[in-house]
C-alpha cells in the first residue's frame, strides 16, 4: 500500500504550496489525480516517488518510508519497485525503442524474463513495428507509448503515470487505459495516474482533485 500523511511542500522561493492531510492507495487499487494545469499534480507525483522530499509529513510505500532513505536508496527503490511515466516521456532519443524500454531494468534480477514481457507490452501498445527504430524518429503518440512500456517492463509494484494519454487519439487512449488498469488488477499493483481528461475519471476507484491539494 502507498500512503501519504500530513504532507507539506513548497518549492524554494516559490509561491506554490502543496498540502495533503492523508491519502491511501492499496494493492490492486487505482487513483486518478485530476485538475487544471499548474495545480500541483506533477509535484505530488514527484513527492510520491521520492524525486522530491516533502518539507514535512511521510510518504510510505509498503514497509518503506521514502523520506528516511538516502537519495541513492530512493533511486534503487524507484528502479525496483516503481514504474514512472513522465509527462515529457524522458526517452533517450539516440537509443532504439527496445533499448529505451529495457534500460531501467538492465540490472534487475528478472532481466531474462523482462525482455519477453517488454515485447508483449510493445505488441499490446502497437509500437512493436518500431522496435529497432531510434526514439528520435517516432511521433509524440508513439513516444508516449514507449514510455508506458518502459514503466511496466520490470513489473513494478507501484505505477505513477503523468498524463499518459495526453498525446494519444481516442483509440490509443482506450488501449493505454485498458493496459494500465488490467496491469493493476492482475499484478495487484497500485496505480496513480494524473490527467486533465475528466472523461477518464470514472475508470478509477479513487479520485483526488487538485483543489484538495491546497488549503
Ligand atoms: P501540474 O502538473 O498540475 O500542471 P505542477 O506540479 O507542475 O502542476 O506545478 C505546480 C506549481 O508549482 C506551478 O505553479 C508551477 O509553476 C510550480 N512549479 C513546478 N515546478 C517548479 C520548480 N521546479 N520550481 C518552482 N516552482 C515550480
Ligand atoms: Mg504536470
Amino acid at each position: 500500500m502507498l500512503s501519504l500523511h500530513d504532507i507539506r511542500f513548497q518549492y524554494p522561493g516559490g509561491a506554490f504550496c502543496l498540502a495533503l492531510k492523508t491519502l491511501e492507495v492499496r494493492a490492486g487499487e487505482s487513483l486518478v489525480i485530476l485538475g487544471p494545469s499548474g495545480g500541483g499534480k506533477t509535484t505530488l507525483l514527484r513527492l510520491m516517488t521520492g524525486l522530491l522530499s516533502p518539507d514535512s509529513g511521510e510518504v510510505i510505500c509498503g514497509e518503506t518510508r521514502l523520506n528516511r532513505l538516502s537519495p541513492e536508496q530512493r533511486r534503487r527503490f524507484r528502479l525496483e519497485k516503481a514504474g514512472l511515466v513522465f509527462q515529457d516521456f524522458a526517452l533517450l532519443d539516440y537509443l532504439t525503442v527496445e533499448e529505451n524500454i529495457l534500460l531501467p531494468s538492465r540490472f534487475s534480477p528478472l532481466s531474462g524474463t523482462i525482455s519477453a514481457y517488454a515485447r508483449e507490452l510493445a505488441d499490446r501498445l502497437e509500437i512493436a513495428s518500431h522496435w529497432r527504430r531510434r526514439a528520435a524518429y517516432l511521433s509524440q503518440g508513439e513516444r508516449q507509448r514507449v514510455a508506458i512500456a518502459r514503466a511496466l517492463a520490470h513489473r513494478p509494484q507501484y505505477v505513477f503515470a503523468d498524463e499518459p494519454t495526453a498525446s494519444l487519439d481516442t483509440g490509443r487512449r482506450g488501449l493505454v487505459m485498458d493496459l494500465l488498469l488490467d496491469y493493476t488488477q492482475e499484478t495487484q499493483a497500485s496505480l496513480v495516474m494524473v490527467t486533465h481528461d475528466a472523461e477518464l475519471m470514472p475508470l478509477f476507484q479513487k479520485q483526488l482533485r487538485v483543489e484538495d491539494l491546497t488549503e
